[in-house]
């Protein structure tokens, strides 16, 4: 018989003591308070069976947010799988940065690119339910999820499948946000912190010896012609980015060109406006 306090005691011992807790949790379907008040109740030895695995899962390196099934992003909890980036805090910049453009025109029209799992998506129509959100992803699988988020959080959503702009004819926005995959192909990082179990698709171009811009490039030079007058597009990027992400928005006829730095410190989101 395994109680619930030996079986987080026993989890920590193998992972970190906060995600065996979030594990035991998961498995026992109990909170932390009933973890606390009832921890000699006792796990069924299915469950012991099932914490095991995960705990095994998680010592192998893989997130603890595919373990658990969601991750918060913005004050709220998204699903998540493995066809989808796990949100990040940094992309919560790019998140403050949209919502002060939408404070100045609530019932704008929003586009967000390579959607994802739609957490800017689904966050800025809940925040601005007066706006007309649209959400484009390549990916099937991502595009699932974030109907399911969205449907999770009440936000109504256009999705579109297809390469970024490709789906939206000639239609064109007040605001564009981009979270795309900017990882240089041959960086280390991803071969770590979890990054292996995640789609590769949503984190590098994949392009052999490249910077990793190749999807900004897209992004970027297609604003001013999915911009209405007026319109921002806002794009996350890589820390050592900014430069050349802001190069690629003058090239592409956006103007006022700003950089913003993230808590970390590091240059992370640029933007440029269509006058
Ligand atoms: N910031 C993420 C990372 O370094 C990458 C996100 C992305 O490529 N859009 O893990």
């Amino acid at each position: 018989m395994t109680s619930l306090g030996d079986a987080w005691r026993l989890a920590s011992e193998r992972i970190d003591r906060l995600d065996a807790r979030l594990l035991v949790q998961q498995v026992a379907t109990c909170t932390h308070a009933d973890l606390l008040a009832h921890a000699a109740r006792c796990l069924s030895v299915e469950q012991v069976a099932r914490l095991d695995k995960l705990v095994r899962r998680r010592a192998a390196g893989e997130p603890l947010a595919y373990l658990l099934g969601s991750a918060p992003f913005h004050d709220r909890e998204f699903l998540v799988s493995p066809a989808v980036l796990i949100p990040r805090p940094e992309t919560e910049l790019l998140a403050e940065l949209a919502i002060e453009c939408l404070r100045l025109l609530p019932a704008a029209k929003v586009l967000d690119l390579g959607t994802g799992s739609g957490v800017l998506a689904v966050t800025l129509k809940c925040l601005f339910p007066e706006a007309t959100v649209s959400a484009v992803d390549v990916s099937q699988a991502a595009l699932d999820v974030a109907r399911s988020n969205a449907r999770r959080h009440a936000a109504e959503i256009r999705f579109l499948q297809g390469d970024w702009y490709a789906p939206l004819g000639e239609e064109c926005f007040d605001l564009i946000v981009a979270n795309p995959p900017y990882v240089a192909d041959a960086d280390p990082h991803l071969g770590r912190d979890g990054l292996p179990f995640e789609p590769q698709v949503a984190l590098t171009d994949g392009i052999r010896g490249g910077d990793g811009l190749n999807c900004i490039r897209a992004v970027v030079s297609g604003a001013s012609r999915h911009l209405l007058p007026g319109g921002w597009l806002l794009v996350e990027h890589g820390y050592n980015q900014a430069t050349a992400v802001r190069h690629l928005l003058r090239e592409g006829d956006l103007s006022g060109l700003v950089t913003w730095h993230d808590l970390s410190h590091l240059e992370r989101v640029s933007g440029g406006c269509l006058r």
